[in-house]
């Protein structure tokens, strides 16, 4: 059996399968997890990582898959990308913590600044840094109610904010997510999405603004806007099935919240930092949140995440209101100011629009061939197709499951989503060479055959 590779971004960019996946060092690992983890945390695929970069991931047996996942849209400059290592490896000799909120240091104040920089909008800004996307839509909310005096909070169908009580609260899937854990926070309502394929045959499947008013009678009739405290949405959803809104409904929501003082927050913790074409998902409609959260892709793997929005709000929590004995932590700090880097001189964003168009062809061109796919949809390197029955919008979670399975067999490393698990989802690192997405996209194509 061969030595696990000591990895980084130097790995051959090639899908190799040296044994069954997974082999038997990602099985003898499994079975250690299964006796020391709780079951609650899930595994995808259980094949143990030794090593990742450009498009693969190397597992513990040798094997190299291909990578369309980027560990849920985080690695999108590439894993262990040099420019970040030499960065990260700087800060680890110079300090690890000294805690912001107690002897603060430049390297938060730096991601501060770019992200006020390249945020949409060009009025004054402020940004707060935690850890998890959870922590930062917490925290959008907490500031949110603390500007507007206001409590209740809008969340939409499909949403998805997080596993935290509130974030749960927020999230609108029962299964996995929130089934047994409640009681959750209160002051939560839930207004129904723009969801093109599901809404065919209506006004609102090609007619943002139909749909948004759809949505904004609901708000309207169940919460009132003089007790609504922020509006919170996914530019593009991410768990909930990469649901891209119909045009100009993102547009007309923040143009109501804009007049009735409610303060419009993006979630772009799964869409942000170029994996969309555009470096934030708002942009493609030119829509500017008050408040935009970010984490994942923000610092290569590193746990950071962010709120960055208009100074009077962002400046309403007193002071002592915000913040966590980690937040923005030195080595998280300078992984984001490698990774904002990146995407500006490696032209990550153009590199996103291009992944976008070759695997867009490729999938609809299979859609063609192939009545399964109800829909083929998202934008750059965030990209889905929804399986269905032959004929219908009727979900097939079953079908899906088992191409994903398949897929993996074949060392394809591919997620799915979707409030009625139906979605394949495709989120390779920006990194992975057109080769492989081609390999990957004919795997797929051979899987769903195979899978009749
Ligand atoms: N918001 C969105 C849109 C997400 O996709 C996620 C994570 N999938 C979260 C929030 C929560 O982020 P985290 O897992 O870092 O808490």
């Amino acid at each position: 059996m061969p030595n696990p590779p000591t990895g980084g971004p130097s790995l051959p960019q090639e899908r190799r399968l040296l044994t069954a996946i997974p082999g038997p060092r990602s099985r003898d690992l499994q079975s250690r997890k299964t006796a020391a983890v709780p079951q609650g945390i899930g595994t995808i695929m259980p094949v143990y990582a030794a090593a990742a970069g450009g498009g693969v991931v190397v597992d513990v047996d040798g094997n190299s898959l291909i990578d369309f996942g980027s560990g849920i849209a985080v690695t999108t400059v590439g894993n262990s990308a040099p420019a970040l290592v030499t960065a990260v490896q700087d800060q680890l000799a110079a300090f690890t913590h000294t805690c912001f909120m107690v002897t603060p240091y430049d390297g938060y104040i730096r991601v501060a600044e770019a992200l006020n920089r390249i945020t949409p909008g060009d009025h004054a800004k402020r940004t707060a840094l935690f850890n998890s996307g959870a922590e930062a839509v917490e925290n959008a909310v907490k500031i949110a109610r603390a500007y507007t005096g206001k409590q209740a909070v809008v969340a939409f169908d499909h949403a998805y904010h997080g596993r935290t009580n509130l974030t749960m609260a927020m999230t609108a899937k029962n299964q996995p997510y929130k089934s047994g854990f409640g009681p959750f926070a209160g002051e939560v309502y839930r207004a129904p999405m723009s969801y093109p394929f599901r809404d065919q045959g209506t006004d609102r499947g090609t007619d943002g603004p139909a749909a948004a008013r759809r949505a904004i009678e609901v708000i309207e009739k169940q919460v009132g806007s003089e007790n609504l405290a922020a509006v919170v949405i996914e530019p593009i959803q991410g768990e909930g099935g990469f649901v891209v809104p119909a045009p100009g409904f993102l547009p007309a929501l923040a143009a109501w919240c804009r007049d009735h003082d409610v303060v419009f927050v993006a979630d772009e913790v799964q869409t942000g930092f170029a994996r969309t074409g555009d470096l934030f998902a708002c942009e493609h409609e030119g829509v500017v949140p008050d408040l935009i959260v970010t984490a994942k892709g923000i610092a290569g793997g590193l746990p950071l995440s962010a709120v960055t929005g208009r100074a009077e709000i962002m400046d309403a929590p007193h002071v002592g209101g915000l913040g966590g004995t980690y937040g923005g932590n030195p080595l998280a700090c300078a992984a984001a100011l490698a990774v904002i880097e990146l995407i500006e001189t490696d032209g990550l964003v153009a590199r996103a629009r291009a992944i976008g168009d070759l695997m867009t062809e490729h999938l609809r061109k299979t859609q063609a061939g192939d009545d399964r796919i109800g829909d083929v949809r998202g934008r750059g390197a965030m990209l889905a197709v929804e399986l269905v029955v032959p004929g219908t919008t009727a979900p097939d979670a079953d079908l899906t499951r088992r191409v994903a399975a398949a897929a993996h067999a074949q060392g394809l490393i591919v997620l799915t989503c979707g409030t009625f698990g139906n979605v394949l989802r495709f989120l390779p690192p920006l990194s992975i060479p057109d080769h492989l997405l081609v390999e990957g996209l004919d795997l797929l194509d051979t899987v769903l055959e195979e899978s009749r």
